[in-house]
């Protein structure tokens, strides 16, 4: 009998300890989106008509549950789209003490973004608030493969008066008349088989781009709407994570020096972790998903990340975090992840799982002293 308790206390993957362990929240906003990307893994699930997104008042009674954690992700479909997402951001804020929040766009919106924005500069200005403009390829290419004519021209807009945004706020900041504009402006892309052949190109185009201060490259992941599109071959990768390194080193010194180090470090872990996915099938970590990463869907579904099935219904469950987190279906899954040792492509996900490996912790530290020193 003792021995059947010892084990349940030690057992992993129900330990009531990991409560606590979380660190991202991926919260879609809604499942609505106004562009029809071909390379989307959650096109079933968009424009839901009986979508039925927890209310502001579930959400309050949700956050008080969790524990406090790091980073929220907004996702969706088009986040801005959902018409609370500010109060939304200020929930999570207030009961989960979160330091950052990352928010995909299509940039088909400028007008809209600049106002979510604008009030969460405003609003909850101790957060980090990076903006990540989805940029496809060249304009031909980009606006096909996000199903939108003109997407890439509108894209450009939203990135134009987000850099506006940004400098009308450092200027009253530095008249002291505002807090510090945390917002930082990046450029995300999916990378396959139908823009590799372009994407230094698109690169080396966005970077006379001021505003921008970073870029991220991602294998396509999951099942796309198009099954034409494949991810790049470990070849044309690796040109990409060359080009990429350089021009990180460059755009991210041009605003925040002081996080340079930190951030070409990251990212070059993410590629790696990509790099082995693509050649072995397996990254060289456990997945954090279900540990320190969750997903919450509009309604209230609960997954370990975007492309496993939930693992509860926080409504179900009196929009309790714990009962869902530590469900029998959780555990399951929780156990399955580690013992196949899930692998895949999805940079969030496998830039926390990362943070755990301690052979990344020493590599870390190297590049950091690195590039203080000047050298990369
Ligand atoms: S990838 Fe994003 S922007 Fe494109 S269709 Fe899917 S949810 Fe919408
Ligand atoms: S490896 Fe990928 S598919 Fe597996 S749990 Fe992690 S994020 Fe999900």
């Amino acid at each position: 009998m003792l021995s059947l308790i010892e084990d349940k206390k030690t057992d992993p993957d129900s330990d009531p300890a990991l409560v606590d362990q979380l660190k991202v929240v991926t919260f879609f906003t809604t499942t609505r989106c106004n562009a029809r990307c071909e390379t989307c893994f959650y096109w079933k699930n968009l424009n839901d008509a009986d979508e039925k997104a927890l209310t502001l008042e579930e959400l309050e009674t949700l956050t008080q549950t969790m524990p406090r954690f790091n980073h929220l992700l907004f996702s969706g479909g088009e986040p801005v789209m959902r018409k609370e997402i500010l109060e939304i951001a200020k929930i999570f804020a207030k009961n989960c003490g979160i330091i950052s929040i990352d928010m995909p766009t299509n940039g088909l919106l400028p007008k809209r973004v600049e106002e979510v924005a604008s009030r969460i500069l405003d609003e909850i200005p101790n957060v980090i608030f990076t903006v990540g403009l989805s940029l496809d390829g060249l304009e031909e290419t980009h606006n096909r493969l996000r199903g939108v004519p003109g997407n890439w021209k509108r894209s450009m807009e939203t990135m134009r008066v987000l850099g506006e945004l940004r400098a009308a706020r450092q200027a009253k900041f530095e008249r002291g008349e505002g807090p510090k504009p945390n917002l930082r402006i990046m450029t995300l892309t999916c990378i396959n088989n139908q823009n590799i052949a372009e994407i230094e190109e698109m690169a080396a185009h966005l970077k006379q781009h001021d505003e921008i201060d970073g870029m991220m490259f991602e294998c396509l992941r999951g099942t796309p709407k198009d099954p034409n599109l494949f991810p790049p071959t470990p070849e044309q990768f690796d040109r990409v994570v060359k080009m990429s390194m350089e021009l990180n080193a460059e755009l991210y010194a041009r605003r925040f020096p002081e996080w340079r180090a930190l951030w070409l470090s990251y990212i070059r872990n993410v590629y790696r972790f990509q790099r082995e996915h693509i050649t072995t099938g397996k990254i060289p970590a456990k997945c954090q998903a279900g540990i320190a990463l969750a997903v919450i869907e509009p309604d209230g579904r609960v997954r370990f990340c975007e492309l496993l099935n939930e693992v509860g219904d926080l409504r179900k469950q009196g929009l309790d975090w714990k009962k869902v987190w530590l469900s029998p279906k959780a555990v399951d899954q929780r156990r399955w992840i580690r013992e196949s040792r899930c692998s895949c492509t999805h940079c969030v996900n496998m830039g926390h799982s990362i943070d755990g490996t301690t052979s990344t912790r020493l590599r870390r530290k190297v590049d950091e002293l690195v590039y203080s020193s000047g050298g990369a």
